[in-house]
């Protein structure tokens, strides 16, 4: 059996499976099997679609499983292949890593063929997958313990040009905000892969706390045919408009609160909005300390609210708030 069960030189619409073997104690030959689709008419672009590289980030699951069962292969040019559920286990377990090997598979690229099964899940889309494609568009959303204002999000490369076609790519998604980020773990991730082979990568973070809503399901929507279009898949008419969108860029460090202490967090600014610098933009309370008053949380720096913590709790070093700040203005 090979690794995946589609034909890629095949016109049409193919549903099939990515096969991983495991072995567990409950399932000592098992393959596990994720599902993957090909949208293919002719020859053309390449563009890979990527949904539950975490499993508690429901836009790009959801948005995609969708796409999966409404794109007209006949009305596409060249190819997109769409998994809606990468790190199929945690998708299933409504977790951000995965419950087989306790994984975070955005953190173990470039994979290991002879690792875990999150690790040879890497590995397997770093040598079947990206190489088939011309751009990657990663989803994300926060997850269980970020809200996001909804986002693409991109990377700056040593490549200028580079830089602006990602920039572009993300813009035509549509979203409120484009945000140019470099993670701590940015060297473990999906994005350094595609990027280092000089591939266009776009990554987002639409929203989070494990939930989804109207609104962000409607962006990613309407997002996807946008961006399909920008890279040439669809043709731009008849596309749902987007409102002009905003380049931010998180400046480093500075940009994060951390917590100090564990308490719930009472948020007092809406994501998305801005604020200036100290701008109290919510309380710590320390439900378990009779003596101790209510802590305000200050913003860090002017700018964007772009993230705030995804759950009433705060634990001791968790992200409570990050500020994003103007792009090349
Ligand atoms: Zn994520």
């Amino acid at each position: 059996m090979s690794a995946i069960d589609i034909d890629w030189d095949r016109d049409g619409r193919q549903a099939g499976y990515l096969h991983l073997p495991n072995s567990t104690n409950v399932s000592a030959w098992q393959d596990l099997r994720v599902p993957v689709y090909l949208f293919r008419n002719g020859e053309g672009p390449c563009t890979l679609l990527l949904g539950g590289n975490h499993g508690d980030e429901y836009e790009g699951i959801t948005g995609l499983s969708a796409l999966a069962h409404s794109l007209d292969p006949a009305g596409i040019t060249g190819s997109v292949i769409i998994v809606p559920a990468l790190n199929l286990p945690a998708v299933l377990a409504g977790a951000r890593l995965s419950p087989v090997d306790g994984r975070n598979l955005n953190r173990e690229f470039p994979g290991d063929p002879r690792g875990s099964l999150t690790q040879r899940l890497a590995a397997l889309v770093v040598s079947e997958l990206v190489p088939r494609a011309d751009a990657v568009y990663d989803i994300h959303s926060g997850g269980r313990s970020l809200l996001f204002a909804p986002c693409t999000l991109v990377h700056e490369q040593a490549d200028g040009e580079l830089t602006r076609r990602c920039l572009a790519a993300a813009d035509s998604f549509g979203a409120p905000f484009t945000v140019v980020i470099r993670e701590p773990h940015a060297g473990q991730m999906l994005d350094d892969v595609v990027e280092r082979s000089g591939r266009l990568m776009v990554s987002s973070e639409l929203g989070g706390s494990a939930a989804i809503s109207p609104g962000t399901m409607g962006l990613t929507r309407d997002g996807l045919l946008r961006l399909l279009a920008h890279l040439g898949h669809l043709s731009a008419a008849d596309l749902p408009p987007a409102a002009p969108g905003r380049r931010l860029v998180v400046p480093g460090p500075q940009a994060y609160l951390h917590a100090d202490d564990l308490g719930t967090y009472e948020p007092m600014v809406e994501i998305g909005r801005s604020v200036a610098e100290g701008t109290v933009i919510g309380r710590l309370h320390f439900v378990d300390r009779a003596d101790r008053a209510p802590q305000p949380l200050r913003a860090p720096l002017g700018g964007i609210l772009l993230c705030v913590h995804g759950q009433g709790l705060v634990r001791r070093d968790d992200v409570i708030a990050v500020i994003a700040v103007p792009y090349g203005e």
